[in-house]
């Protein structure tokens, strides 16, 4: 059972890691992709801001749904019918369970849907699955989201725009991958657990 002041405060706290950390999380993009993964999220994460803060909810469903839709509307790129996808699926999910490990199994259903990438294929992906697998186990860590991400370094693109590098994309971080970690120690530090 999740409460919604701490998912607001969730998702404060993403919004605040990826805004301080644009210009990293740009850099790892630049790497492999087109430089924009920090701009665009923080663009994202200040819509999101914006929306969340004018409204009131009674229900996580509503909640992740006006997340899931401004994150669609208003980040361009591969991530941001991505990561909308996410929410847009935990908000239908939230209306069966309010169960944490159930809605982000949900919200990695809705990316996997949406985007096709299995695990193994350098993505945000990489990083979703061991944290929803933690999760359900009720052992989500620091360390699981740190080592998900450092896994990412060694794959070799498959999906997205990294995957036009093919064995060059081998040997840095997923920019999706990192964005990713921030979303889930904002959950540890909110929490939310
Ligand atoms: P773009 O590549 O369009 O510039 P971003 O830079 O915002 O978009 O996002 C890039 C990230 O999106 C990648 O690092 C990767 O994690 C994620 N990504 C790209 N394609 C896919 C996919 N098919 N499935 C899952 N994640 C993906
Ligand atoms: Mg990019
Ligand atoms: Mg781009």
């Amino acid at each position: 059972m999740v409460e919604i002041e701490s998912l607001k405060k969730w998702i404060e706290l993403y919004g605040e890691k990826v805004t301080e950390n644009k210009e990293h999380l740009n850099q790892l993009d630049s790497d492999i992709g087109d430089g924009d993964h920090g701009s665009n999220l923080t663009r994202g994460a200040a819509a999101v801001k914006e929306k969340v803060s004018e409204s009131e909810y009674e229900n996580l469903s509503d909640f992740f749904k006006d997340i899931g839709m401004t994150l669609v509307s208003k980040v361009g790129g591969a991530s941001g019918p991505l990561y909308g996808s996410a929410f847009i699926s935990m908000a239908k999910q939230a209306k069966e369970s309010d169960d944490l490990a159930v809605l982000l199994e949900a919200g990695l259903d809705g990316i996997q849907k949406r985007g096709k990438a299995e695990a193994g294929e350098k993505t945000m992906v990489d990083e979703w699955i061991p944290v929803v697998e933690a999760l359900k186990e009720n052992n989500l860590t620091n360390k699981v989201i740190e080592d998900s991400l450092q896994k990412t370094k060694d794959m070799k693109a498959t999906k997205g725009r990294a995957s036009y590098l093919g064995d060059r994309s081998i040997g840095h971080i997923d920019p999706g991958a990192q964005s990713s970690a921030y979303l889930f120690e904002s959950l540890l530090e909110a929490g939310v657990l």
